[in-house]
């Protein structure tokens, strides 16, 4: 599609030549369709490419998950299948199309792990360079995956997720290098979750996704309004969102109106942040749907992680089987309900 780009903080807008998904300001840019589209249907995740902003993408093999059904009939969005086993992969070769377009060798981005891994597979793929800032308490075997592929470059950073957004924002800004992560193109790439488990005009009740900066659920918000922009959503699914128990700034928002940063306490390390950065969005898509956030502990995970290997036997990290839990603990683990499942890191 045809798009410009606008910003969430001052209004101010770009061509589709900007090389950022910044704005000048600081705030978040958002992709705005610029006329019709011409959608047919799909049965593969680049078929999708119309709905995506125009841009010179390979075509690499990614998303179209299989899906399985758990004793109840609900849907399991296996995103493990990935080529990097999550989601991420969907954003990554959005924002890697990007970077080669405006020009970039360079990516940098900050990430709890699996984000980090994706890119840094793609960006090596390309023969792009790619600096990477994760928390110092990082999951050790995310770290050593990252390490392994080609011309990755890691830099610990003391503090959470957020510290090492601040620190990927600062290099990137310093050095010719393309901010990769947590924003608009990736969103973009991350709304076909959603298409390709409504488009199909399959009528869901609920939809499940972890959520950590909140970029996963704000997609699905916007690949369901495109959806019904085209006629092509069936019924009115509600979006909801799991977070841990041990960081859960979004539910909190949700109850308050007020975003305000919390230390994240849990082993869930993929959904581990503090500040998610597309809350507004996510807030909006929650409301809008009628639907809730819902929390997961630990041990729930824990718990659940050793159910889905037993059931699937398929590994799947903490993280990746929340919205399992909160399909059980809400009682809608049925048919109907559709969770995504990513993350097989671990
Ligand atoms: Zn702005």
């Amino acid at each position: 599609m045809d798009y410009f780009l606008s910003c969430d903080a001052c209004g101010e807008e770009y061509g589709r030549e900007y090389p950022s998904q910044l704005c000048s300001c600081g705030g978040l840019l958002e992709v705005n369709q610029i006329g019709r589209v011409n959608f047919s249907g799909a049965s593969a995740f680049w078929d999708y490419e119309p709905l995506l902003p125009k841009g010179r993408y390979r075509h690499y093999e990614v998303g179209s998950t299989k899906t399985v059904k758990s004793k109840e009939g609900a849907c399991l969005k296996l995103e493990t299948g990935n080529p990097t086993r999550s989601f991420k992969d969907r954003g990554s070769v959005i924002e890697i199309g990007k970077a080669i377009e405006y020009g970039f060798t360079e990516i940098a981005c900050a990430s709890t792990g699996n984000m980090a891994y994706s890119l840094a597979y793609y960006a090596d793929i390309e023969g792009m360079k790619a600096r990477i800032f994760m928390p110092r308490h990082a999951n050790r075997d995310k770290l050593r995956d990252i390490r392994e592929i080609g011309d990755a470059r890691v830099t610990l950073v003391d503090g959470d997720f957020n510290t090492a957004q601040a620190a990927a924002a600062r290099y990137a800004k310093r050095n010719r290098s393309f901010l990769a992560g947590d924003f608009c193109y990736r969103k973009e790439g991350q709304k076909t979750v959603a298409f390709e488990l409504l488009e199909n005009r399959v009528k869901r009740s609920h939809i499940i996704v972890p959520v950590g900066n909140a970029t996963l659920i704000s997609g699905v918000y916007k690949a369901m309004r495109e959806l019904a922009q085209l006629g092509r959503l069936k019924g009115r699914p509600k979006i909801i969102g799991v977070e841990a128990a041990g960081c859960n700034p979004l539910s909190r928002a949700m109850a308050s109106g007020r975003m305000s940063h919390m230390v994240p306490r849990t082993k869930a390390d993929a959904i581990a942040v503090g500040y998610p950065t597309f809350w507004k969005q996510a807030i909006a898509g929650l409301k809008e749907t009628g639907g809730r956030m819902v929390t997961a502990s630990d041990r729930e995970m824990e718990r659940e992680q050793k159910a889905f290997y037993r059931t699937y036997g398929l590994v799947a990290e903490l993280a990746g089987v929340a919205s399992i839990v909160a399909a059980k603990k809400l009682g809608i683990d049925m048919p109907g309900t559709a969770a995504v499942i990513s993350g097989g890191n671990v």
